[in-house]
């Protein structure tokens, strides 16, 4: 559908609610897992900076190579986030143009309405964001929506997830209207 869409020079717009590249790092030879030290949270690997980041209270440290507890080389990455999912989509669709949107690319310089009037303007095929591209305006050249692991944000520790998912999912929809 985004290959159609790209086509027809119609917009997409593709919503993943984790930011960075990797939500987490793992060691395969012993179970290490970077963890933030005060929230005890997994930490998310940015891959330009090649920082590892807690999204909680901003602590951040250098990637590493070798695994702190065991040495061992072989570290693997999990979990999707919007940069990677921007990496994929330049590597499945090379000719289309892309734009991003999450707490990372807004800036002061290149403010939240920046990015928005871009990608209306200059018609950009795909916006890529966190649900920060959920709230507010109308893309009437926006006919798809993907919402990508969509089931991501029930399993947080809150007790109206459900609730929060279903919310953002059809505000999400109806950005395709
Ligand atoms: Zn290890
Ligand atoms: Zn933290």
């Amino acid at each position: 559908m985004i290959e159609e869409n790209i086509k027809n020079k119609k917009q997409t717009i593709l919503f993943l609610n984790r930011r960075g590249y990797s939500t987490f790092v793992m060691c395969r030879n012993c179970g290490y897992t970077a963890t933030c030290h005060n929230c005890n949270i997994t930490l998310t690997y940015h891959m330009k900076q090649d920082k590892l980041k807690c999204h909680y209270c901003g602590y951040e440290r250098k990637n590493f190579k070798t695994c702190p507890e065991c040495g061992s080389t072989n570290i693997r990455y999990f979990g999707t986030g919007t940069q990677k999912l921007e990496a994929e989509i330049n590597k499945e669709f090379p000719n289309a143009t892309t734009i991003r949107m999450d707490i990372d690319t807004v800036t002061k310089k290149n403010s939240y309405e920046n990015i928005l009037n871009k990608f209306k303007d200059e018609n950009i095929d795909i916006l890529i964001g966190t649900q920060m591209v959920v709230k507010g305006h109308h893309f009437p050249n926006v006919t798809l929506v993907g919402v990508i692991a969509a089931d991501s944000s029930m399993y947080m520790s809150d007790f109206r997830s459900n609730e929060r998912t279903f919310d953002l999912l059809t505000q999400v929809a109806r950005k395709s209207r």
